[in-house]
């Protein structure tokens, strides 16, 4: 089927299990009632999805607290106690952040029973995301290592080895989220495509990466202000990760200034194009959704176009994500009567 759909990831989650509308929102639940509510609002998310005719659902993260901190939770070598603050994405914002004290090591699954559940639920398609390598170095201090690039490879073994626990738990596809690729551009050809290949290796399912601006939050409006008329980052490292073994390429395209002809340089490569903007509460037309998709179709074969959001929806107010949703759905419909 053309123009299948997915979202980027993250669905915000029901007030009764933590606080709405904000990133790093507190559970409202604790004991074994959080570990309830978290399924709960697993079977929830997916079934929103289907409702809103998404193909390639997700468990919406409604498990974890964070994109990146649900992933170290359940990770050894890593003091929480001693948060220091770091200026993170090139300096763009300052974070309390963990830090690394010793061998990094899994403490066991992270992401079981969310899978487990999701898998038991649905038939369609399941996604599933885990924070990328470079992006994880990029977001915690390091008294181990020493150097940046030894401990985003120390990630990345670990990110395998739970990618692969969930390929096996029924996942069909793996999303690593780099939104560091557009900041540090020398260094993603240099060490960050190896590092996401290794945090890939050998998975049977599909692979993707999530590459993007950011949330719709202030620091990344007002960062967004300051890159001029056209986003060009990305010309740096599509030709580096077109060369990569990874299968789909995740990007906003939706109110974006990466200019669209850009696409052209991740030949071969499935493209998760953004067609709804979540940093805006406007809910889009199926006509607006088929502009974004018949402008991609120009420099990206048909065939290769998921429709998705263009990031995680995390923050958003639930209505208002829900409606994007069901206009995501009614959008790629509109595009097969179209296109297809
Ligand atoms: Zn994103």
């Amino acid at each position: 089927m053309l123009f299948e759909t997915s979202i980027a990831g993250s669905l915000p989650k029901p007030a009764w299990l933590a606080e709405p509308d904000r990133l790093w929102a507190p559970w409202r639940l604790s004991g074994s009632a959080l570990d309830a509510g978290k399924r709960d609002a697993t079977l929830l998310a997916l079934k929103i999805q289907e409702d809103a005719g998404i193909d390639i659902v997700t468990d919406g993260e409604q498990a974890r607290q964070h994109f990146v901190h649900g992933f170290l939770e359940c990770v050894d070598g890593i003091d929480f106690d001693s948060k220091v603050e770091m200026g993170i994405r090139g300096d763009r914002y300052k974070a309390m952040v963990p830090t690394v004290t010793g061998a990094l090591r899994l403490k066991g699954r992270v992401h079981a029973m969310e899978a487990q559940a999701a898998r038991a639920h649905t038939q369609r398609k399941l996604k599933f995301t885990l924070p990328g390598p470079m992006t994880i170095s990029d977001t915690i201090a390091d008294r181990h290592y020493g150097d940046q690039v030894k401990m985003a490879f120390a990630f990345a073994e670990l990110l395998n080895q739970e990618a692969r626990a969930l390929a096996a738990d029924g996942v069909d596809v793996i999303q690593f989220d780099e939104p560091a690729f557009n900041v540090f551009m020398d260094q993603v050809p240099e060490w960050g495509i190896a590092a996401l290949e290794r945090a890939a290796q050998g998975l049977p399912c599909k692979t993707a990466v999530h590459i993007c601006y950011g949330y719709g939050i202030k620091a990344n409006v007002d960062w967004k202000e300051t890159l001029g008329g056209e986003w060009r980052q990305y010309e740096r490292i599509f030709p580096a990760l077109a060369a990569s073994r990874i299968d789909q390429v995740s990007v906003e395209c939706r109110n974006s200034k990466v200019p669209m002809s850009l696409l052209a340089l991740l030949k071969g490569k499935d493209i998760l194009v953004g067609v709804i903007d979540v940093a805006s509460d406007t809910v889009e037309t199926p006509e607006d959704i088929t502009a974004v998709i018949k402008e991609a179709m120009n420099h990206v074969p048909r065939e290769r176009i998921v429709a998705c959001t263009n990031c995680g929806m995390a923050p958003m107010r639930r209505d208002i994500a829900e409606a994007k949703l069901a206009a995501l759905g009614q959008g790629a419909a509109l595009a097969r009567k179209l296109f297809g």
